[in-house]
C-alpha cells in the first residue's frame, strides 16, 4: 500500500436527495471528504437507488453530498490540504477572510466554502432532528468502526448499528467536520467502513446507513431488512471490543520521515515496548499495552497512528447517570474551575489547582477537552439541539 492514487471518480457535489414530503428527521450523508475514499460515494448512491426503486415512504429527508470533488477526481486524499481539518471556528474565520479565487488559492478553500454553505442550508431548512454521517475508509485493514463525540444521543445512534465505537478522536484532531456538526448540536458520527479498496467496505457503509435510517425511524418498520444488515456488520466486526477510546495520537510532519511498520490493522493489540514505526529519530515504541488505530499506510496525512484502549460499559453507565443527575452544572463550584465568561458551555480549569479531577472526570460528566489556553485547560459541554429530544420518543 503506497500513496498511489485509488480509482478516480468524477462526481458532482449533490449525490442525491430523497424526500417524500413527509415531516421527520434529516439525515445528511457526506462521502469522499478524502478523495481516495470513494467507497462512501458508491454506498450512499446504492442506498438512494434502492429507496427510489422500492419507492419507500421516507419520513424526513436524506441528503447526500460528495466532499472533495477535485481530490476524488484524481484519487488522492487531498490536493493542497486535508479537507477534513479546518472546521474549527478560528479556521473558518480565516477561510472567510481568504479569496478562494485568488491565484495560488488552495483548491480545498473553494470546496470547503461550498460544503459549509450546503451544511448551513441543510440545518436551516431542517424541520426536525438532524443527523450527520461522514463516510470514510482507511489505508489499513481491519473491521469497520465509528468515531463520535460522546453524547448520549450519539452513543445510542452508534450502538444501534453494532459497529465498534472509537471515542475521543475529535479531541485529538483539530477541526474535523464532525466537530463543526457536534458544535451545532447535531447528532454526528464518522463511519470508517474498512480498507479503501476492500470488496466488503461499500457493503459495510450501506449497512450502517440502513440501520441509521431505521434508528431515526425514518422508514416504516420492516421495510429495512435490518437483521441481514446487522448480520453483515457482525461478521465484519468479529470479536472487536464494542467501545474503545483514544489515549494518544502520534502526529507527524513530512520532515519526520515516518514509516509505519507493516502489518498493523485497526484494533491490533500491541504490548508495551513493541516497535510500531520508525522515523528519523529511530524506532517508535508502544508506551503501554494498547490497541493500534488508523496506522498510516499512505503518503498523505499528518496522523501517524493512534493508540486506544477498551472502555468498559460500566463507566458509560456511570457517565449517563452523572449527567442525568445534573452534576455537570455543579462543576464550576470545584476549586480551580470557573466558567468561561465568554462562553457558557465552556469551563476553564487550572491544572495546578484541580490536580485530582483530571480529564477522565470531565469526560464522564460530558465535557470535551479543548486546547490549552495559556496555563488553563478548557473543557466544553457537548450539547444537543432541542429537536433531538424528539428522536427517542418515537414522535416520527
Ligand atoms: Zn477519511
Amino acid at each position: 500500500m503506497t500513496g498511489a492514487a485509488v480509482a478516480a471518480l468524477e462526481v458532482r457535489r449533490e449525490l442525491g436527495v430523497y424526500d417524500c414530503g413527509q415531516p421527520g428527521p434529516t439525515l445528511l450523508v457526506l462521502a469522499g471528504i478524502h478523495g481516495n475514499e470513494p467507497a462512501g460515494v458508491h454506498a450512499v448512491r446504492a442506498v438512494l437507488r434502492r429507496l427510489q426503486e422500492l419507492e419507500l415512504p421516507l419520513r424526513g429527508r436524506l441528503v447526500a453530498l460528495a466532499g472533495n470533488l477535485p481530490a476524488l477526481a484524481s484519487g488522492k486524499r487531498f490536493l493542497a490540504r486535508d479537507l477534513n481539518r479546518g472546521w474549527s471556528e478560528p479556521a473558518l474565520a480565516a477561510l472567510a477572510a481568504r479569496d478562494p479565487e485568488a491565484p495560488g488559492a488552495d483548491p480545498e478553500d473553494r470546496e470547503q466554502r461550498q460544503l459549509l454553505h450546503r451544511f448551513e442550508q441543510v440545518l436551516r431548512t431542517a424541520s426536525g432532528p438532524v443527523a450527520f454521517v461522514d463516510l470514510h475508509t482507511s489505508s489499513a485493514d481491519g473491521p469497520p468502526f465509528l468515531c463520535l463525540a460522546d453524547t448520549i444521543d450519539n452513543r445510542r445512534l452508534g450502538l444501534s448499528t453494532g459497529v465498534p465505537i472509537l471515542l475521543g478522536i475529535e479531541e485529538t484532531i483539530d477541526g474535523a467536520s464532525l466537530e463543526w456538526f457536534a458544535k451545532c448540536g447535531v447528532l454526528a458520527m464518522a463511519v470508517e467502513g474498512g480498507r479503501h479498496e476492500h470488496p466488503a467496505t461499500v457493503g459495510n457503509h450501506e449497512a450502517v446507513l440502513w440501520l441509521v435510517l431505521e434508528h431515526l425511524r425514518m422508514l416504516p418498520s420492516g421495510s429495512v431488512d435490518s437483521e441481514a444488515q446487522r448480520r453483515h456488520l457482525a461478521a465484519a466486526v468479529g470479536a472487536t471490543p464494542p467501545i474503545v477510546e483514544i489515549v494518544r495520537r502520534h502526529a507527524i510532519t513530512e520532515a519526520d520521515a515516518f514509516r509505519m511498520r507493516p502489518g498493523f490493522t485497526n484494533f491490533a493489540p500491541v504490548v508495551k515496548g513493541a516497535v510500531l514505526a520508525e522515523d528519523r529519530n529511530g524506532p517508535i515504541r508502544a508506551p503501554h499495552d494498547c490497541l493500534v488505530m488508523l496506522p498510516l499506510y499512505q503518503r498523505l496525512g499528518d496522523d501517524g497512528f493512534f493508540l486506544a484502549r477498551p472502555v468498559r460499559r460500566f463507566w458509560l453507565h456511570v457517565a449517563s447517570g452523572l449527567r442525568r443527575l445534573g452534576l455537570p452544572a455543579l462543576v464550576s463550584w470545584l476549586p480551580g474551575v470557573r466558567r468561561d465568561p465568554d462562553d457558557p458551555l465552556t469551563i476553564l480549569v487550572d491544572p495546578r489547582v484541580a490536580r485530582w479531577f483530571v480529564t477522565e472526570v470531565f469526560h464522564l460528566l460530558g465535557f470535551r477537552k479543548e486546547r490549552r489556553r495559556g496555563a488553563l485547560l478548557a473543557f466544553s459541554r457537548r450539547w444537543s439541539r432541542p429537536e433531538n429530544a424528539r428522536l427517542g420518543r418515537g414522535g416520527w
